[in-house]
């Protein structure tokens, strides 16, 4: 069944004493759940590997209070408490004949404390990373010794949950034994600072401890990063080669990657598949050992390349192993198309960044193993024969359609246009976003292996249209468009004259090729994604552009992706003029008047046209239409009526591919209960209730 040329991804590798059945490697990624919901992430850990992967890792885990990351939740070992968590997800994990993985990490001042309320450790006095207004302290050779046991203590922890592989954890900028190599964050004057043999002391200490404590039974892996991309303040490549050199057979596996988290999981609009390479491939020249590297890797036949060129052992991925869990699997069924590819969006990484359990654009289910049950790859079949009509063939449209596809439901689908995909399609024209069709290529794939399913291109349904149909159920994806009159979080009652002044241009416009020229500003109040984009596409089209908007800074929800600083760093170098905590007030001929959010003054600036990204309406049209109609449906024999995605409100397109994929699974189930899906609950027994002090309960 599997093509011969991808045999190499199914060779077992090594890894001290344990082995690897093949050479997939979910390496650590946050999720938003943690050890605050540790039965959603045991299941979603287990899928990866019913999935295929051979190793499935934790993401981060807190080894000591003095290293609390609050509010984020991550996986945590402070003391035998915590084991049971992590031993449910080992047992999931070894369930599937996969290894599981743990990645031990002491964050020092990039901790927060917020909850344990200890004071920050570090090398040296410093500021914390994430701006709390305290300073973590230098850490005395008594703490480091201290450090040194909290960490072999985790490791026994960590053995004792079941673990196979035991992470030291020297990348992201996130860790001690990674901050005692950078000279910005280590000005010791002991034996643990200066010289290179020094910085690198404390993470040949650990490698050593963890080695000791559990290295009998399990492996000990490095993760490490290759280079912060800061200069001389940070690990550059030339001394990451010297600290490789140090440390090449000390490890029974290298992890190797790029610092911070924003330059290793670059969204696709700014890095390509496999674009670390050319900071990671010293490493295998220089140790015997297994060495992981990442690259957001989708194709096979890049894996196999990667492997053959010797660049890596082993395909590491967060990523794709959250947008398709059983992508080793596909391919090793000779299934390869049907991977369900990444697109770099990191809408997944926004889970984390908001503290809520992950999501994934391409993966609806990604999050809901164990809340709502929903597994990647298997549906439930069909209650009854009904037809169901969508309308739409956007990402919400084509999901649905292919999930009740996949459900055994005849369907049929009418797009509007001539061709399918909507936004998706036509937001991948923008510059960057190629790898978004994928959210279409992937839909239109299954759909044309489904029979049940057909697509009608090219058919504006009108309410007479579905009427007639003759479909028990239909279920509206019509989308939305962008508002011209200014309406947004800003201007609750909109801009003055904007609506019908042929100078302003929406995105939807730049879409449909209706562009402006000259000096064009656009206006954001939206803060995501498609200001800086629509900037972009008309500093390329030759515009003298100026980017304005009432936030305080450029992008703000962009953060949560990743995306923030490379938005910044493009706009800078494009030299976009860049105007915050400004309003637009009127928009007259071909003067803008622009006012400043804190002290009211206005002014003037020439401009030939304006850009308005500030919020969308549904198309719902037709809904309404249906809705008034209501008396007609019994006769048509429409048994139920639904608008789903940006058709009911507007919102990401992870959000209308989840509408679409809810819609399938919920059409004809008994609704599972108030509450839609389970949840986590801390118990409190008697003995607790007893010992809350009088006077305070
Ligand atoms: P979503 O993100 O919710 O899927 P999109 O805007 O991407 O929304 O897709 C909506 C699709 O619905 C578009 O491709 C649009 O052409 C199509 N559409 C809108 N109205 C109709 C209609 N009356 N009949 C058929 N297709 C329609
Ligand atoms: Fe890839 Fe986007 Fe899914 Fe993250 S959310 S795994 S970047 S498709």
């Amino acid at each position: 069944m599997r093509d011969p040329r991808y045999d190499i991804l199914f060779t077992p590798v090594k890894i001290g004493p344990v082995t690897a059945k093949n050479r997939f490697f979910q390496v650590p990624h946050c999720n938003g759940m943690g050890h605050a919901m540790p039965l959603a992430h045991a299941a979603m850990r287990e899928i990866k590997a019913e999935g295929g992967w051979a190793v499935v890792s934790t993401e981060e885990c807190e080894i000591h209070p003095s290293s609390d990351l609050t509010p984020y939740v991550e996986a945590r070992l402070w003391d035998d408490r915590d084991i049971p968590a992590l031993a449910l997800m080992c047992d999931k994990v070894h369930a599937h004949g996969a290894l599981a993985a743990v990645e031990l990490s002491h964050n020092g001042p990039t901790a927060s404390n917020l909850y344990s309320r200890e004071v920050l450790l570090a090398p040296s006095h410093q500021v914390s990373k994430y701006g709390y207004p305290s300073q973590a302290r230098a850490m005395t050779r008594h703490d480091i010794r201290e450090y040194r046991r909290w960490h072999r203590e985790a490791a026994l922890r960590g053995k004792r949950a079941g673990m196979d592989i035991i992470y030291v954890y020297a990348a992201h900028d996130l860790s001690l034994p990674m901050h005692f190599l950078q000279r910005r964050r280590n000005q010791r004057s002991d034996e643990y600072g200066g010289s290179l043999e020094n910085r690198v002391r404390l993470l040949r200490e650990v490698l050593a401890d963890t080695r000791d404590a559990v290295g009998d039974t399990c492996a000990v892996a490095l993760r490490f990063a290759t280079d912060e991309l800061l200069g001389p303040s940070g690990v550059e490549l030339a001394e990451a080669q010297d600290i490789v050199g140090l440390l090449a057979e000390l490890p029974d596996l290298w992890d190797v990657n790029l610092a911070a988290w924003y330059n290793d999981s670059v969204p696709s609009r700014f890095a390509a598949e496999g674009a670390q390479e050319p900071f990671i491939d010293f490493v295998k020249k220089t140790t015997t050992k297994p060495v992981v590297g990442v690259g957001r890797f989708t194709s096979p036949d890049t894996m196999v390349s990667q492997i053959r060129r010797g660049v890596i052992d082993m395909i590491g991925a967060a990523r794709p192993s959250i947008a398709d869990p059983f992508l080793p699997r596909k391919i090793e069924e000779g299934r390869a198309d049907d991977i369900r590819e990444c697109i770099g969006c990191n809408i997944c990484v926004s889970g984390d960044m908001t503290i809520s359990p992950i999501r994934c654009t391409q993966n609806p289910t990604m999050g809901e193993e164990w809340r709502k049950g929903w597994h990647p790859e298997r549906i439930q079949p069909r209650r009854t024969a009904s037809r169901v009509l969508v309308v739409g063939g956007g990402p919400a449209g084509l999901e649905a359609a292919r999930a009740l596809g996949q459900r055994g439901y005849e369907v049929s689908l009418a797009e509007a246009r001539r061709e399918l995909g909507g936004r998706v399609t036509r937001e991948a024209r923008l510059p960057g976003l190629a790898e978004w069709a994928r959210v279409r290529d992937w839909r239109v794939g299954q759909i044309g292996k489904l029979t049940n399913v057909s697509l009608y291109l090219d058919s504006v349904l009108s309410a007479q249209d579905v009427l007639d149909f003759g479909a028990e159920h239909v279920v509206l994806a019509t989308g939305c468009h962008w508002r011209r009159d200014g309406f947004g979080r800003s201007n609750g009652l909109g801009i003055e004259n904007l609506a019908n002044n042929p100078r302003v241009y929406t995105p939807d416009d730049l879409l449909d090729g209706r562009m402006p020229s000259g000096r064009v500003v656009v206006f954001d109040d939206d803060g995501f994604y498609h200001a800086s984009i629509a900037a972009d596409l008309l500093h390329q089209q030759g515009c003298d552009v100026a980017y304005v908007t009432p936030e305080d800074s450029v992008a703000p929800w962009s953060v949560n992706t990743l995306d923030y600083r490379h938005i910044r760093k493009r706009m800078a170098k494009q030299g976009i003029e860049v105007i915050v905590s400004h309003n637009i007030t009127a928009f007259d001929d071909t003067t803008l008047t622009l006012e400043n959010g804190w002290d009211g003054q206005r002014h003037e600036r020439a401009c030939d046209a304006i850009v308005l990204v500030t919020s969308r309406l549904p198309h719902d049209a037709l809904y309404q239409e249906l809705l008034q109609r209501e008396a007609d449906w019994a006769d048509a024999g429409i048994r139920s009526l639904r608008g789903i995605g940006d058709a009911e409100a507007p919102g990401l397109i992870a959000h209308a591919i989840y509408a679409g994929h809810r819609y399938a699974r919920e059409l004809e189930e008994a609704p599972s209960g108030e509450v839609a899906f389970r949840r986590h609950f801390h118990t409190v027994d008697a003995d607790d209730l007893r010992r809350i002090p009088d006077g305070m309960s």
